[in-house]
């Protein structure tokens, strides 16, 4: 039961500090923006881009498949948190993503609202869109187009801009500090682009077979094509007679070389490099998909540098 009684003005001061920590903090010390991205890249690039005015998670690992996440309540928890959501969308993260944006009840994240940015809106092109029927009940996973676009780093500098502009709304106070990040991050990658074209120049137009389409912004940043995928489709898994095909192609084109994105298991890449006599390379395809990529330009780095090595000595054009 409450009671009206006079209060010693030590109690007050100590009740008065205890609301502060509690309620709020003072006009000049800023909080920080809560962002939680999907994958580990979209956290990379907003660490960049928001730095000391932001706290950033994310939910799939760099060595887990972003396709398929189990919404866990955790992961609930944290988007309740959440001022800003970051996602690649093209149904990348279509199964689980809804059933955790639903379980935050988090109003700001919710689609249509300013916490909730779906990255791809900035993207052009986007690659391999399907002409033809998507029949989404065999397992076909990229029905508005390819969403693993990160991985040109032309691609990753639309994705600073983005997010400059969005956390700028979020937060106008910082709008000039979001926009001069992202041109700091802007300018680290363009200076980076020549070395990364002139490591695989010598490459250009070689042919590359892919356990899935994960590769296709690279690829097409850098002139390398794929002689085809695993997969039968994205999403599909494939069939002996599939890979028996993909064996005599790949003897045909002298094409030797299999990525193996390291979320996949290799047993197939395995068996196709037998009957092909090709060779298989394990790959990261996302940040923190191996101890030593921990950046965006970490992640680039290395995929071209294993890839040009890779590729030295094929005669796969
Ligand atoms: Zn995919």
């Amino acid at each position: 039961m409450l009671k009206n009684k006079s209060v010693p003005v030590g109690n007050l001061l100590v009740a008065w500090c205890l609301g502060f920590f509690l309620f709020g903090t003072p006009a000049n010390v800023h909080a920080k923006l809560h962002i939680v991205s999907t994958t580990t890249d979209l956290a990379a690039i907003a660490e960049e881009v928001g730095r000391n005015l932001v706290e950033v998670n994310f939910i799939c690992r760099g060595y887990q498949d972003p396709h398929y996440v189990d919404p866990k309540p955790s992961f609930m928890r944290l988007m309740n948190q959440a001022d800003l959501l970051l996602y690649h969308g093209l149904d990348l993260e279509g199964t689980w993503l809804p059933q955790i944006i639903e379980g935050s009840r988090n109003r700001k994240v919710r689609f249509g609202q300013m916490g909730n940015l779906d990255m791809s809106l900035g993207i052009d092109p986007i690659l391999e869109i399907p002409q033809g029927i998507v029949d989404r009940s065999m397992g076909d996973i990229h029905p508005f187009g390819n969403p693993h676009y990160s991985m040109d780093p032309v691609n990753g500098m639309t994705l600073a801009d983005s997010m400059a502009e969005r956390l700028s709304i979020l937060d106008p106070d910082n709008e000039k500090t979001y926009h001069a990040n992202a041109e700091d991050f802007k300018s680290r990658v363009a200076s980076k682009l020549k070395e990364w074209h002139e490591k695989l120049h010598d490459f250009e137009g070689t042919r590359i077979v892919t356990y899935h389409r994960s590769w296709s912004y690279f690829f097409h940043r850098f002139g390398l094509k794929y002689l085809g995928n695993i997969e039968i489709r994205p999403g599909i898994l494939p069939s002996p007679r599939h890979l028996a095909e993909l064996a005599v192609e790949m003897k045909r084109r002298k094409s030797d070389l299999i990525l193996n994105a390291n979320y996949y298991p290799p047993k197939w890449a395995e068996l196709l490099a037998k009957k092909s006599g090709g060779r298989v390379a394990v790959l990261p395809v996302h940040i923190k998909g191996e101890p030593q990529v921990n950046t965006y330009i970490e992640l680039i780095d290395y995929l071209v540098d294993q890839i040009a090595e890779k590729l030295s000595g094929s005669a796969g054009k």
